[in-house]
């Protein structure tokens, strides 16, 4: 394997680093200036003295399904780890987006360590995970407020420091290596130092940031997946509603029963979906436009009596997941779709009668944004062929699922393909990994292996090789996942 960091050099940084040395830049570390009482020092970042805030072996930026998994992986392994969030809670979509079900794998015996115990923990706040049900797509059923509050209990655990409302904005490199990230906070511009970074951002903002090479969107139109903006719906008479949809209409779309119900419709789907009709009255009445209806879904949310979460108003492809100026009109436009949706419902629907709008989404959901080419590149064909690797972090085999673009057969029952480590690192930066939906793989792929659980143990096999590699001073870019001896990794290809 080239490596563009030797081993002996990798040794020797991180021994500086131990010592403090790593950054050339830091200045003395009894820097009154600093307005943070804990501040440790100051970095010179483009000709200021910002200070340094924390310093960790492991710092995570971005704490969502994947970033939890990577930061409380490797506390547990005994790694000191830092995550960077930009909102106020964990779970990026999960939670903020108001993702709330994981979608199952549809692969065997695909859970790994940390998703068992992530619903073990969802089990013991009273929340089902799992119905058991072989045809139901869901395999958790969550509850944003819940997984918040098991999130930062993870993090509690494995000693995690969680820096909320701080933002990444830039990285400093020291030669081909990151040495700091330069973070907004409540306070102004500070620094944080780490011996390796995980980029759990969705966005592959700390990838980019350091000039990893990135592709976004799809290939053939340049368009990136659309986005959705939920939002959550109370005062529902859930039963009334299942009355109506499934056993009144016929829809046999959703196969468990309340409290696990979900009733759907796309438009630019090929299957025909019962309540296309109910949202087409919409749009001839006028109440309704074509966007507003093109995908609708529904979810109930367990350990919340009358509330659904609706995966919707999609939002039309002019508003971009990777354009700001765009992406902010988007949310314009969806709060406006959300309200026509959420009074239409209010005025049509059965069970509806006395609903009303109880919150939006604080995170657009972006299915898809930038992705790293990393040293291995995952495609359609990996699915197909149910690749397999020596190196597999994980399996899955949930459908293609690329919106508008490509909703792929299911693979046969029992079959799945594997994620191979080399899709988390890059040739260029020796000690980055990149966990969760940004990971290296076309579009297509990507619209696979996006879902909660498989980027939850992505991002544990990320905190697994992050705290090995720094226990073993080798490279995260140059870690041999198979390498690792097989009790202390997340998964193992068979
Ligand atoms: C509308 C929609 C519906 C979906 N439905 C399902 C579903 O039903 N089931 C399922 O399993 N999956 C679903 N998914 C997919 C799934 O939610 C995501 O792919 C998954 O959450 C990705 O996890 P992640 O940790 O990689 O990224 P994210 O969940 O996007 O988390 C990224 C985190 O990084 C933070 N961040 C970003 N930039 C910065 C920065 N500069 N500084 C600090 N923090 C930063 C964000 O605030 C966020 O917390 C859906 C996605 C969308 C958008």
């Amino acid at each position: 394997m080239k490596l563009k960091i030797s081993r002996r050099e990798f040794m020797k940084i991180s021994g500086a680093a131990a010592a403090g040395l790593m950054l050339s830049n830091i200045a003395d570390t009894n820097n009154n200036h600093t307005p943070v009482a804990h501040a440790k020092g100051a970095v010179n970042y483009a000709g200021r003295q910002i200070p340094l805030l924390y310093e960790a072996d492991i710092c995570v930026v971005g704490g969502g399904p994947a970033g939890v998994a990577a930061a409380y992986t490797a506390g547990k392994k005994g790694a000191s780890a830092v995550i960077i969030e930009k909102g106020i809670t964990l779970g990026g979509l999960q939670t903020m987006g108001n993702v709330i079900p994981c979608m199952t794998t549809w692969a065997p015996d695909s859970d790994t360590d940390y998703v068992r115990e992530v619903k073990k923990r969802l089990g013991q706040y009273g929340i089902a995970y799992d119905d058991h049900n072989e045809k139901s797509e869901v395999g958790i059923w969550t509850n944003p407020e819940v997984m918040s509050l098991i999130y930062d209990e993870l993090c509690q655990e494995a000693k995690v420091e969680i820096l909320y409302n701080t933002t990444l904005v830039d990285t400093i490199m020291k030669d081909d290596s990151i040495s700091v990230c330069i973070v907004q906070t409540i306070a102004g511009l500070m620094a944080v130092k780490a011996k390796t970074f995980i980029d759990c951002s969705g966005d592959a903002i700390l990838a980019r940031s350091a000039k990893i090479p990135c592709e976004c969107g799809f290939e053939k139109t340049g368009k990136n997946q659309p986005m959705s903006f939920r939002f959550e719906m109370g005062g529902i008479d859930i039963d009334r509603v299942y009355q109506y949809v499934t056993l009144e209409l016929g829809d046999d779309f959703c196969p468990t029963k309340p409290p696990h119900y979900e009733f759907a419709e796309a438009r630019h789907r090929t299957k025909q979906y019962i309540l296309e009709q109910f949202m087409v009255d919409g749009i001839k009445s006028g109440e309704l436009t074509e966007a507003d209806a093109e995908y609708m879904q529904a979810f109930t949310i367990v350990g919340k009596p009358g509330h659904v979460s609706m995966n919707c108003p999609e939002l039309p492809l002019e508003f971009s997941a990777s354009d700001p100026l765009t992406y902010s009109r988007g949310v314009r436009a969806g709060r406006q779709m959300i309200h026509r949706l959420s009074q239409y419902f209010i005025k049509h629907m059965p069970g509806f009668e006395n609903a009303y709008l109880a919150k939006e989404a604080s995170m657009l959901g972006a299915r898809e944004s930038w992705r790293i080419k990393g040293k291995f590149y995952m495609t359609e064909d990996d699915y197909h062929n149910q690749s397999r690797f020596p190196d597999a972090v994980a399996r899955t085999a949930w459908f293609i699922d690329a919106h508008g673009e490509k909703v792929s057969e299911k693979l046969p029952k029992g079959a799945y393909y594997e994620i191979p480590y080399r899709a988390l690192i890059t040739n260029e930066v020796p000690n980055l990994i990149v966990a969760g939906r940004c990971i290296s793989a076309s579009f297509i792929l990507q619209a696979s292996m996006r879902i909660q659980l498989t980027c939850m143990s992505i991002g544990e096999a990320a905190g697994i090789a992050a705290a090995w590699g720094i226990k073993n001073r080798i490279p995260a870019n140059s870690i041999r996942w198979e390498e690792i001896p097989e009790n202390l990794r997340s998964y193992v290809s068979r």
